[in-house]
């Protein structure tokens, strides 16, 4: 796999799945992360009234599968992973990005040990994905 890439998105959601898509189409190399599932809020939501070409409304099952084909007809195959942040404990400025090695909880609890594989130092120019 390349380890460089120009951008990384956290979420698999509407805005992440859009930018993807976006990125794609402007031929900019990039990964998306998705700790989940694809679609984010939107798998709880019964019917969309909102989303246009569907008068009627979609229900968020159905814009989901559309959206999974959507990612799947461009080649774009989401990495799942959680992002976190390390922040510095003072001035609770974040220093690195990192793919959660364990979830959220088990991490809390860790007192040691290595908890993320890096992705980036903020100031760095490498980001090692
Ligand atoms: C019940 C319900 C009904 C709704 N109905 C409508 C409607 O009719 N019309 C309408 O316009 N909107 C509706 N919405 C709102 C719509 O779903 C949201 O506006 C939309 O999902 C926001 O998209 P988003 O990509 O910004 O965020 P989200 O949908 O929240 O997606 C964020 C994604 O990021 C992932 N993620 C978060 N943190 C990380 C991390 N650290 N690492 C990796 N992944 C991460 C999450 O798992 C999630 O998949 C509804 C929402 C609900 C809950």
């Amino acid at each position: 796999m390349n380890n460089h890439h120009t951008a990384i998105i956290i979420g698999g959601g509407s805005a992440g799945c859009a930018t993807a898509i976006q990125l794609k189409r402007s031929n900019i190399d990039f990964l998306l992360f998705e700790k989940d599932e694809i679609g984010g809020l939107a798998r709880n939501a019964n019917l969309i009234e909102n989303y246009l070409g569907f008068p009627q409304g979609i229900t968020g099952k159905r814009y989901i599968a559309l959206l999974k084909k959507h990612l799947e007809h461009l080649e774009i195959v989401p990495e799942k992973n959680e992002i976190i942040q390390i922040q510095e404990e003072t001035h609770g400025k974040t220093i690195a990005l990192g793919q959660a090695m364990g979830n959220t909880e088990e991490m809390k609890k860790q007192d040691k040990g290595k908890i993320i594989k890096n992705v980036h130092h903020i100031g760095d120019e490498i980001w090692n994905v």
